[in-house]
């Protein structure tokens, strides 16, 4: 196990940049997702960190180590990493057995079935070992490629989007399983994913990435509590954006009229849907709506409101949907931190 720290990286491919600039520490031992929309350059990173690409500029630490800065890059099989790339990557003609003794390289084979027989038994499929991955189900196939990647004992371990193959249900099941496993071992991890909830469960830190930079990290709550921009606010969650404006007493305030003080105008605020409350009386703050849509989906459910001179509807997200019908007024008002980011402020 080790820390990273990334300073600076740069890379381009036929002198396009795709990363830039970017900076990332991950502490010895922590899970890190790494949470951005296509094409950011999540594997881009990962594939740095495990010196499959060159970078252009900037330096890649494990630990005290330097394994890449411009003159020097370390190959891949000398970084003690194991890397689970999309989809598993199993080799299909070899079984589970050979699938995770392949890692151990040059080990005879009476040394290397004890570490696998331990590594198949540490991902829950001791008696898999004659099987071929096309006899296994996605999320044993993810568990196989996971197991070969511990096997070496990696001091730190790469997983690329490991569940997207999996349906919804056995996504969550399997990622907190591995999460779990890898939190266990105290292996430094770092989770490429689009899944914003398997980030917010799994992880202790999260790197929220656009256009090849990380633009924010920190907790999983910090950064759904504090983001730094709506852009980014999205990643995490949904959210209602409501732009801030001086009043006629040139006080500045915002359609649901929440806390005077501390706005500036041409701004906007940034409210989850969960912290806007309904009441059907008037309350202190509360500010008359209609509700425009309700969208039921079991748990909660998500009331569109039409608020009274504001163009824009907002979402609120509420327990207990049944009382409520469309073309209904009632009171919205927020409970929750006030969020005000510079309008236009956005990473795309
Ligand atoms: P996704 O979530 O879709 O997997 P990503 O965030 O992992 O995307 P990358 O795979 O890192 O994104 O790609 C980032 C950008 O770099 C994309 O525009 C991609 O087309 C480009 N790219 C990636 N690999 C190469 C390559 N070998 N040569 C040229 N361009 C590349």
């Amino acid at each position: 196990m080790t820390s990273l720290e990334i300073r600076d990286l740069g890379v381009q491919f036929s002198g396009v940049s795709i990363l830039h600039n970017l900076s990332l520490t991950v502490e010895s031992g922590q899970f890190a997702a790494v949470l951005g929309p296509s094409g950011c350059g999540k594997t881009t990173l990962l594939r740095s960190i495990a010196g499959l690409i060159t970078p252009a500029a900037g330096t890649i630490r494990f630990g005290k180590q330097l394994v890449s800065v411009s003159s020097l890059v370390l190959p891949p099989h000398k970084r003690n990493i194991g890397y689970v790339p999309q989809e598993g990557g199993l080799f299909p003609h070899l079984s589970v057995f050979e699938n995770v003794a392949f890692s151990l390289g040059k080990l005879d084979k009476t040394e290397k079935a004890p570490i696998v027989e331990e590594m198949l038994n540490l991902v829950g499929l001791s008696g898999f070992e004659h099987r071929m991955p096309q006899q296994l189900s996605g999320g044993q196939q993810t568990r196989v490629a996971l197991a070969r990647a511990l096997a070496m004992k990696p001091a730190m371990v790469l997983l690329d989007e490991p569940f997207a193959a999996l349906d919804q249900a056995l996504q969550a099941e399997i990622s907190e399983e591995v999460a779990a496993l890898l939190k266990r071992t105290k292996t430094t991890t770092i989770m490429v994913t689009h899944d914003r909830e398997d980030a917010l469960v799994s992880a202790d830190v999260i790197a929220l990435m656009r256009k090849g930079q990380v633009v924010q990290y920190g907790s999983p709550a910090e950064v759904y509590r504090q983001p730094i921009s709506a852009d980014v606010a999205l990643s995490t969650g949904d959210v209602v954006t409501l732009p801030a404006f001086k009043d006629e007493g040139e006080e500045v305030t915002s359609p649901l009229h929440m806390h005077s003080f501390d706005l500036q105008p041409n701004g906007d605020l940034l409210i989850r849907p969960e912290e806007i409350r309904i009441s059907l009386e008037k309350m202190d703050k509360g500010v008359r709506a209609e509700i425009s849509k309700i969208n039921y989906y079991g748990h909660d459910a998500l009331l569109e409101l039409k608020l009274p001179g504001s163009p824009i509807p907002i979402r609120a997200r509420v327990a207990a949907p049944l009382d409520f019908t469309v073309g209904q007024e009632i009171y919205a008002h927020v409970e929750g931190p006030l969020r005000w980011v510079p309008r236009k402020a956005t990473h795309q």
